[in-house]
């Protein structure tokens, strides 16, 4: 046992805290609060920074980084940081689920969870402790970059999905050497975008961030999630960055949060360069720390700056001891001091792309799913079952043409975030292309064996070219090549709708691509770009049964051969093994099961589309356009039908405190089995203020075998039959509400009951 305090670890982690803060220097405690990217190398960062954290550092990069704090005057361990968002992002090989809007689709907390869990194990394995996942904004307008990363438009299944990804991560809490430290972000009302554009100012009021931004955040605050990122953008005027009343007043007063707050990219530097609301790093880097932040996310300037303003008198030194001890308190209850948990290449062998996450990773993949159309002729040929082997057998021999750029796209099927989607560069190949199963592999996987399988790209998406503004950001960060429409490529389409014409099923994999995802890359319009639609429209043209299948980030607007396509099947960037069970699901070796977390709009000219707007707005439609979207929220075909009746509240009058309980009944009228998502929404008759026509509250997920009538209880907590009201207070408001229940958020698929809530 040492003799330093903090350095003993049989003592009680505010001791050691307050010892070791006691012999730092004030250099020592701005570098604490600093984490810079390893990008250019790590040295500098401990020896000239004195840095708390790091991000960005390529494998290597963390063990030698890792040893040089470990050599450090104090040793204070390092917190290494990635962004590991739906698997272990760039880590080679490791596995690489679906994008969290893919999750989503399969609305199943307790699948999410265990992936994010499979996620902590493997990421645990290389020395990296912290995630910046999960993303809790609530996707709005769809032309925003970044939907793909959310879990969709409706707070209550945020919350859900996010919690379960809390906890995946966090495992049994930190001294488990399995968990990683969880990221709520970014915190909060990032996506109120103006016009889809990626950190434009939030115009949004403090009622509406309490009516549906914050209630996810407060969920996970309050159940623990270690960590919270501040968005980038400016509400009202304020950075979130210093925004007093949603850092101190809500999150950390009202709610109570406990955890560490770190900055998103260069926020406290963006406060000078890009908004212009301080003059210096001086001034800027005193408001961070006045403000509450703990880790400021590589504003390199902030080292300095800390400094400067403790010595003209804007900061005392021991206001950073605040932000010093969360941060600190992380490491030491992390038990990093006393195993700093360096990469472990055997462990890494043991967990990392193994068998058993893979498999995990295509049920997740399986249920992300949606199926938004059927004329019947899904599933192929009445539906094949599989061997052994995973490989279905059908009594005719049948030729299937696989279309569309991105039929065989190994890194488009896994989206943001994962490889080479250019956020680190010591992966420039992505992933290993022999882990992913693109839908052409898919089917040549799983299609019988008699079957012929041919393959087209048909069209491409775009071609890039240098962005016109310049090599780099004014912070240095490399500016995109810039996405523009590529040519219809009359050749690809002969040759497509060759296959096609010998073909029994055209699958037409049609998307978009990493250029049009992600910051800075949020677009203009939804349209499927390039030769895409010139492509469906000649497949449609041949008369053969066409499958669409959206391989997406996001909804994207679908062209009429498309809506007017035999079938379609919506997959969020679907994950290493997505190709896979697309093919499984064209063949039906297995059920459609997944459901529409956000809408899908039939023209960008309609944004926003979420379905739970506020009442009041004059009718139902534009001039020239229905405001209905193409697909609603909640929506999802089975191959088979389930009729819903028989809505009855059997507790039509309740207080405050009490829980709605209802049944339904549902009858599965086909020959498939469904895996159905029975959807409660609640609807307040006369609220004091103006507020959503009908919002989620519950939803059950059962499987219906054919034939089978089942009778499904119901329950919504009265509590959450709430609005808020003028003054900003979360209020159940007694009076008349109506429970609808049934398949999605559309009217017609709506059964109605009412009850009534008493004071
Ligand atoms: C993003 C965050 C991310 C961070 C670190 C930022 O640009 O907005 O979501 O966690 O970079 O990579």
């Amino acid at each position: 046992m040492s003799s330093l305090p903090y350095l003993d670890p049989t003592l009680p982690t505010e001791q050691r805290v307050a010892d070791l803060i006691g012999r730092m220097t004030l250099p020592e405690k701005a570098g604490q609060m600093l984490q810079l990217t390893a990008r250019d190398g790590v040295r500098h960062l401990v020896e000239d920074f004195h840095v708390g954290s790091i991000l960005h550092a390529s494998p290597e990069r963390v063990r030698e980084a890792a040893e040089m704090a470990s050599h450090s005057r104090l040793g204070i361990p390092l917190l290494i940081a990635e962004d590991c968002i739906h698997g272990h992002s760039f880590w080679q090989g490791a596995t690489i689920f679906p994008t969290q809007l893919g999750m989503a689709a399969t609305w199943d907390a307790a699948l999410i969870e265990r992936a994010a869990r499979i996620t902590a194990i493997e990421v645990a394995a290389t020395g990296v402790h912290w995630t910046f996942s999960p993303v809790l904004c609530i996707a709005r307008d769809l032309r925003w970059g970044r939907v793909d990363e959310t879990f969709g438009e409706d707070p209550f299944l945020i919350g859900e999905f996010a919690s379960a990804m809390v906890r995946g991560y966090q495992g049994d809490g930190l001294a488990d050497p399995t968990a990683i430290l969880a990221c709520a972000k970014h915190f909060a009302g990032y996506s109120e975008t103006q016009g889809g554009r990626d950190a434009s100012e939030a115009d949004i009021s403090r009622r509406k961030l309490r009516s549906w931004f914050l209630p996810p955040f407060e969920r996970v605050a309050r159940e623990g999630c270690r960590t919270f990122m501040l968005g980038y953008q400016s509400m009202d005027g304020v950075p979130v960055t210093v925004n007093d009343w949603l850092l101190n007043e809500v999150l950390r007063g009202e709610w109570g949060y406990r955890g560490t707050l770190v900055t998103d990219w260069d926020n406290v530097g963006r406060m000078v360069w890009e908004q212009h609301i301080f003059p210096d790093f001086t001034t800027a880097s005193a408001a961070a720390v006045k403000a509450g932040n703990d880790m400021v996310m590589t504003t390199q300037d902030f080292f300095e700056g800390a400094q400067d303003a403790v010595a003209k008198g804007l900061l005392e030194e021991s206001d950073l001891d605040a932000a010093v001890t969360r941060i600190l308190t992380l490491k030491f209850e992390l038990g990093l001091f006393e195993n700093p948990r360096h990469p472990d290449a055997a462990r890494q062998a043991e967990v990392i792309g193994i068998a058993a996450h893979a498999e995990l990773n295509l049920e997740v993949a399986r249920r992300s799913l949606v199926l938004l159309r059927n004329d019947g002729t899904l599933p192929m040929a009445g539906g094949l079952t599989a061997g052994a082997d995973g490989r279905a057998s059908a009594p005719q021999a049948r030729t299937v043409a696989i279309v569309g750029p991105n039929a065989d796209d190994a890194h488009t099927q896994l989206g943001d975030w994962a490889g080479a989607s250019g956020q680190a560069e010591w992966l420039p190949e992505g992933h290993p292309r022999e882990m992913i199963t693109t839908v052409l592999d898919g089917f040549r996987e799983v299609a019988p064996q008699d079957w012929t399988v041919t393959h087209a790209r048909g069209a491409d998406i775009v071609v890039t070219g240098p962005d016109p503004e310049g090599e780099f950001f004014p912070d240095g960060q490399p500016r995109p090549d810039v996405a523009l429409p590529a040519p219809v490529d009359e050749a690809l389409i002969a040759a497509a709708v060759a296959d096609a014409s010998r073909a029994d099923y055209v699958v037409a994999v049609v998307g978009d691509r990493i250029e049009l995802v992600g910051e800075y890359c949020s677009t203009a319009t939804l349209e499927l770009m390039g030769g895409q639609v010139a492509l469906l429209d000649a497949l449609a043209a041949t008369g053969k049964p066409l499958i669409v299948v959206l391989l997406s980030s996001k909804p994207l607007v679908l062209p009429p051969s498309a809506l007017n396509a035999a079938a379609i099947v919506y997959a969020a960037n679907p994950g290493m093994r997505g190709g896979r069970a697309i093919a499984e699901l064209l063949l039906g070796l297995i059920e459609p099961g997944g459901r529409l977390p956000i809408s899908f709009a039939r023209h960008a000219g309609q944004q926003p589309t979420y379905y739970n707007q506020v009442r009041g707005q004059h009718g139902h439609r534009y001039a020239d356009l229905t405001q209905a979207p193409a697909f609603a929220f909640g929506q999802g075909l089975s191959y088979t039908t389930v009729e819903y009746s028989g809505l009855r509240v059997l507790t039509p009058t309740v207080g405050p405190a009490d829980t709605v309980r209802a049944q339904v009944q549902l009858r599965n009228t086909g020959a498939r089995p469904a895996l159905e998502t029975v959807q409660v929404y609640v609807s307040d008759t006369v609220t004091s203020v103006t507020w959503a026509e009908q919002e989620l509250k519950a939803y059950r997920q059962v499987t219906v075998e054919p034939g089978e009538t089942r009778v499904v209880e119901l329950e919504v907590p009265v509590a959450a039959c709430s609005i808020v009201d003028a003054r900003g207070a979360r209020v159940v408001e007694p009076g008349e509400f109506e429970l609808r229940v049934g398949p999605s958020s559309r009217a017609e698929d709506l059964q109605r009951a009412a009850f009534a809530v008493v004071a």
